[in-house]
């Protein structure tokens, strides 16, 4: 398989950034520019392959902190979900209620996703779009059919769920997206998330006590 995933955690947060690469195409897509745009960028040359798109499950700043000096490096195109645009436009005072200073600005998106889903291809890389919001407005989750993978964001973790006691929080619809849009996938479809380690539906499904009730 010529498709490879390489996670790195980074930021104050210790958010998941991810890389898929496909060496035939030897283009790149990245998930989540979460912080220290050099890092990502070095770690994407160091596949090499060109970054083709950059996506971003929700406009929380510690998934989109690098997204502008990110851009800048490598010109690649942004994608977010239209409806996280003004948590994104807010991003540089997000961290004031963690107590951090003015971050810096996000980058423009170059194409606004919708709810529908939809399959975003670069090269022999397919990621299916799943709206999934609940944890923030207009999060996406994705998901590659091939690879039996899904970015879950800060949807699912590894025993826990997404907080939704910030901005655009709502622990119903967090539920809602988790039971339509995640737990509808196959028990071996490994989950990668914003943060934590890797687990599977069958896993969470099994054993996460935020899921017992559904
Ligand atoms: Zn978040
Ligand atoms: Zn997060």
């Amino acid at each position: 398989m010529s498709i490879q995933i390489k996670m790195m955690t980074l930021g104050m947060f210790s958010t998941n950034s991810y890389v898929i690469t496909d060496s035939e195409s030897k283009q790149a897509v990245l998930i989540d520019p979460v912080d220290d745009a050099p890092t990502l960028y070095r770690a994407v040359q160091e596949s090499g392959c060109t970054l083709a798109l950059v996506l971003a499950t929700h406009a929380h700043f510690d998934h989109v902190m690098a997204s502008k000096a990110l851009k800048e490096l490598t010109g690649a195109p942004f994608y977010i979900h239209a409806d996280a645009v003004p948590m994104l436009e807010m991003l540089p005072v997000q961290g004031r209620v963690f107590g951090l200073g003015l971050l810096p600005e996000a980058a423009k998106p170059d194409r606004l996703l919708t709810s529908v889903s939809e399959t975003l291809t670069v090269g022999a890389i397919r990621l299916e779009t799943r709206h999934t919001p609940g944890h923030a407005d207009g999060h996406l989750a994705f998901y590659m059919p091939d690879q039996r993978v899904v970015f879950a964001g800060d949807t699912l973790f590894a025993g826990s769920i997404g907080r939704t006691d910030l901005i655009g929080g709502d622990y119903d619809l967090l539920m809602h997206s988790i039971q339509t849009q995640l737990l509808t996938l196959d028990d071996d479809v490994k989950v990668l998330a914003g943060h934590m380690g890797i687990t599977t539906i069958g896993i969470e499904r099994q054993t996460n006590p935020f899921l017992a009730g559904i």
